[in-house]
């Protein structure tokens, strides 16, 4: 099964995407932990997307369509995979149409601008391996310690309260119209997000079940 994790940033698709993903087994592919690696790493293509990234703003598409196509190639991802953080324009979604990509279903977590920005200030990321908590609804079961490798868990420059403003208003521009895009190809459910993540997921499994 391909899977879309559709949502602003802060909605929660990481988290679902990642629960989803160990119970289907099959890899979530995310490219701002693809390109955030990179960045650590000094890699040409991470130090091109590092401006837009800390303004809040989309790394351009040509970018990120290159990391995508190189990524779904590999072998992990035949039997299926769910993309998290992408796409996120029109332009993304048709080159994933082009290449021939088939996806089954879009899920779009909704939650309001409004509890957006708490919610990203209360987000915390492992530095090693990029798992996200958060300070009041997911939290690990160590303060600041990640529960599955042991990193430490840091708040993310681009959560700042300017920066999480600019990508809201990039969302609502570019992102956005990805729903009516994927609505008239009868692939998007709406899952309402929830104030717990246990919540929003039992709905997110209910979805794809139904829609299976
Ligand atoms: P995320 O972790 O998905 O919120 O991504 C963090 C940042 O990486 C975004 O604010 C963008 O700057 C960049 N990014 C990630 N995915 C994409 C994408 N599909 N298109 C453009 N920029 C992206």
């Amino acid at each position: 099964m391909n899977i879309i994790f559709l949502g602003a940033p802060g909605a929660g698709k990481g988290t679902q995407a990642e629960i989803v993903s160990e119970k289907l087994a099959i890899p979530t592919v995310s490219t701002g932990n693809i390109i955030r690696a990179a960045l650590k790493n000094g890699t040409e293509m991470g130090l091109k997307a590092k401006s837009f990234i800390d303004a809040g703003q989309l790394v351009p598409d040509d970018v990120v369509i290159g990391i995508i196509q190189e990524r779904l190639s590999q072998d992990d991802c035949a039997n299926g995979f769910i993309l998290d953080g992408f796409p996120r324009t029109i332009p993304q979604a048709e080159a994933l149409d082009e290449m021939g990509i088939r996806i089954d279903k879009v899920i779009d977590i909704d939650v309001a601008d409004e509890a957006i920005v708490g919610r990203l200030s209360g987000r915390r990321v492992c530095k090693a391996c990029g798992n996200s908590y958060h300070l009041e609804y997911k939290k690990p079961a160590v303060d600041g310690v990640c529960d599955a490798c042991g990193g430490e868990l840091i708040q993310r420059a681009d959560d700042a309260p300017e920066t999480v403003l600019n990508r809201l208003h990039v969302y609502h521009e570019q992102t956005e119209p990805l729903k009516s895009y994927y609505a008239s190809k009868g692939k998007l459910v709406t899952v309402k997000g929830q104030e717990h993540v246990e919540d929003t997921t039992a709905l997110t499994l209910r979805a794809l079940e139904d829609e299976a």
